[in-house]
């Protein structure tokens, strides 16, 4: 009340955080916003979670770059000063001294322009670029433009390789698109809903409430996850399956349709291949053979299978649960097949949806912020696409796939690539095997950070360039529904931080790209510039079909407008693939898939398995939540959820400080019992610098979405000796 009477402006925006893309206004006052309040969007209806309500003021925190920073000379990139640094032992300035723009940015571009010009182009280039999913749309294009032009390559990835890269493999090889059927909010139309490895509390809290909201009015739910996250408790069916088992439990689902004649034979005739395939595939996985796999009774999988299958409309809800798996590929092609076989997709309430976790990750992706692929997932290998952008951007581009997140730490830690860029991402903290990637981004001979923090991987960097935050800066966002929403600037970035778009075209320009988005009437990036941003975009939607019908101007007008949308006069497609698929005869294709165990496996020194993720009060790797006042005071420490019978088994009471090793590495943080974590399993959330999740975690990949297994590492908990 008393921030409503003081505010001199309100901003129509949109939340910083999650994929659900709430909308909101900030009620600003004195270049300071004094709160952020729910606004009647498509997604939320009004509604925002923790994390928008209360976790906008990172955007003033003390910490934020104000200075481009510079490496002292002399001053070796030493991974140890990550905790050094936190631990307020080292300060900052001891490892970096500030700079003038012209000194950072020339410094930055010179580093770049040297290893490109002295090595080769393409696949054999030591460059390499992480672009945000947290950034707009606009700073999406403009990075994948810039390695892709600037620096000659295709080496450019973001961290949908880390939450849904084997999602969107199985979705485009299966239905050819990679993004959702519905918006979240059929579920009201939904009569059964699957919610298979997703804790939508947590990371999708004003989604789950629509998904509550849905079984109060009558929709059956079945939760299906080792773990008992709060949603369980509004299930009809909880499957706490054995960790990693995703598809045999999922085959033995396939298995009873098709055994039980619970296919739909007209929708599998008019629009699925390969279902002979899959049938033959699964003959073998009967309940009792797949239940002896994944702990679930053969019963329960047939009883919940035939739910599925007969319902007049079901939607299949997804999230890491599914993806963070060496085989998320194959759990991902199981869930397509049951849509596909029942025939449950293409109507109101029916459908798939892979539910994103940051704000724009469906927005980065469809940008072109992927290795493979050029915007609106057109492959690179494909001549007739790079002759379209050749056309658009005057150079010759590269026809070999760029190579993923965590293949580039690896070929950094094999000196393969020499420098990067990274732009609003962490890897420091998101990738697998921590100390593997730290020391690999240390070796780098040069790297350069744009961010609004010294995160723990600028902690790394040869020179910062201090960022915009999102309420800093215009940009569009596309949440999980596809939904291509604006984000409007509330405030102006603090110090000499300038704005994302504006450091990116300066070092384009300083690697020779004739780029002219940012004109001097539009300053010099320290506060948000309107017409740039519309400049990018609509170069964005020359080659972005599915923007055809949606002009800057109308994202002006209208907020917020569901994608694909052909014409400007129409609305956006809210349910697609009603009557084809797009791949080349129209019709999905099905992949079967034969369950394997993955390379986790507990043994006598590594007995339990431990699951990362997120809590609801912090976000990904914590840079912005963790400087949130209210947040990190609701949430500020890791804590290790471990349940009552084996902390009994260890000797271990609430509260007491552990170690946790794994084969590739070790933290401490203190044991939180919880029943949400089923006896053999212990869970810890990866936003925490003081007991970093990945540290435990190995890099083995998924051999299609090249995503690591996240979700199963081989632990033990030892007590600490008390001296
Ligand atoms: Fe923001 Fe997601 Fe919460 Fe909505 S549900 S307020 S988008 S974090």
């Amino acid at each position: 009340g008393a921030a409503l009477q003081q505010a001199d402006a309100v901003v129509a925006s949109v939340c910083a955080f999650c994929g659900v893309g709430c909308q909101l206004d900030y009620r600003v006052k004195d270049n300071k916003i004094l709160e952020a309040v729910g606004r009647d969007g498509p997604a939320n209806h009004g509604r925002l979670c923790v994390k928008g309500r209360y976790g906008y003021d990172y955007v003033q925190s003390a910490e934020r770059l104000t200075v481009p920073l510079m490496r002292r000379e002399g001053v070796a990139k030493d991974p140890a000063d990550i905790a050094l640094v936190r631990q307020g032992l080292k300060p900052l300035s001891d490892l970096f001294r500030e700079a003038s723009w012209d000194e950072a940015l020339d410094f930055a571009a010179t580093g770049l322009r040297q290893l490109r010009d002295s090595h080769a182009l393409g696949a054999d280039s030591p460059l390499a670029g992480f672009g945000s999913a947290k950034g707009s749309n606009e700073e999406a294009y403009l990075f994948q433009k810039l390695v892709r032009q600037g620096f000659g390559t295709n080496n450019v990835d973001h961290c949908t390789r880390l939450c849904h890269a084997s999602s969107v493999a199985a979705l485009l090889e299966g239905i050819g698109s990679g993004s959702v059927s519905n918006p979240v909010a059929d579920v009201a139309q939904a009569e059964v809903i699957l919610l298979i490895g997703a804790n939508p509390s947590s990371n999708h809290p004003v989604a789950a409430s629509f998904i509550k909201n849905a079984v109060k009015a009558g929709s059956t739910l079945i939760v299906a996850d080792p773990r008992r996250a709060p949603m369980a408790r509004f299930a009809r069916w909880h499957l706490a399956f054995r960790p990693d088992s995703d598809v045999a439990l999922l085959n033995g689902m396939l298995h009873t349709i098709i055994d039980e004649g619970l296919t739909d034979p007209a929708f599998i005739a008019a629009r699925v291949n390969g279902f002979e395939a899959l049938k033959a595939a699964v003959a073998e996985c009967t309940p009792e053979r797949m239940s002896e796999i994944c702990g679930i009774a053969p019963e329960l999988i047939r009883e919940v299978a035939r739910c599925y299958a007969t319902a007049k409309s079901a939607m299949i809800l997804w999230g890491m649960g599914i993806s963070q798996h060496v085989h998320g590929t194959d759990n991902a092609r199981c869930l397509i097949a049951l849509a596909m076989i029942t025939g449950q997709i293409g109507r109101p309430g029916t459908g798939l949806h892979p539910l994103r976790g940051q704000n724009n990750v469906q927005g980065a992706s469809d940008a072109g912020l992927i290795p493979m692929m050029l915007p609106n997932y057109q492959r690179v290998a494909r001549a007739e696409v790079r002759e379209q952008f050749e056309a658009l951007w005057a150079v010759p581009l590269s026809s070999t796939p760029g190579l993923t997140v965590v293949e580039i730490m690896h070929a950094a830690s094999e000196g393969r690539i020499k420098g990067m860029f990274v732009e609003g991402e962490n890897p420091a903290m998101s990738d697998p095997d921590l100390d593997h990637a730290r020391r690999a981004l240390a070796g780098l001979q040069h790297l350069v950070v744009q961010d609004i923090f010294a995160t723990e991987t600028a902690l790394l960097a040869d020179v910062i360039l201090p960022a915009s935050a999102h309420a800093e800066k215009w940009g569009s966002y596309t949440n999980t529904d596809r939904l291509i929403q604006l984000g409007r600037p509330a405030i102006t970035p603090p110090g000499d931080a300038r704005q994302d778009l504006w450091i990116i075209e300066q070092l384009g320009r300083r690697l020779g790209l004739p780029w002219a988005y940012w004109t001097e009437a539009d300053g010099q990036g320290h506060a948000a510039a309107e017409a740039p941003t519309a400049r990018v975009y609509e170069e964005m939607r020359q080659v972005m079909a599915p923007l055809a019908g949606v002009p800057w101007s109308r994202l002006q007008r209208e907020n917020a407008v569901t994608t694909p949308a052909a014409r400007e006069d129409e609305p956006g497609e809210r349910v697609v693939f009603h009557d084809h698929f797009p791949l080349a005869d129209g019709r999905s294709q099905l992949v079967p898939a034969t369950f394997t165990p993955g390379p986790e496996q507990p043994d006598a020194q590594y007995p339990l398995v431990l699951t990362t993720g997120r809590v609801l009060e912090h976000w990904h790797t914590g840079a912005m939540t963790r400087r949130a006042t209210a947040l990190e005071a609701l949430a500020p420490a890791p804590q290790i959820n471990i349940h009552p019978e084996d902390a009994a088994g260890l000797h271990l009471h609430d509260g007491q400080t552990v170690d946790l090793r794994s084969r590739h590495g070790q933290v401490q943080a203190q044991v939180q019992l919880s029943r949400e974590v089923q006896p053999g399993q212990v869970f810890l959330p990866f936003c925490y610098w003081e007991a970093a999740a990945n540290l435990l975690t190995g890099d083995a990949l998924d051999a299609v979405g090249k995503i690591p297994g996240f979700k199963v590492t081989a632990v033990r908990v030892e007590a600490l000796l008390i001296s």
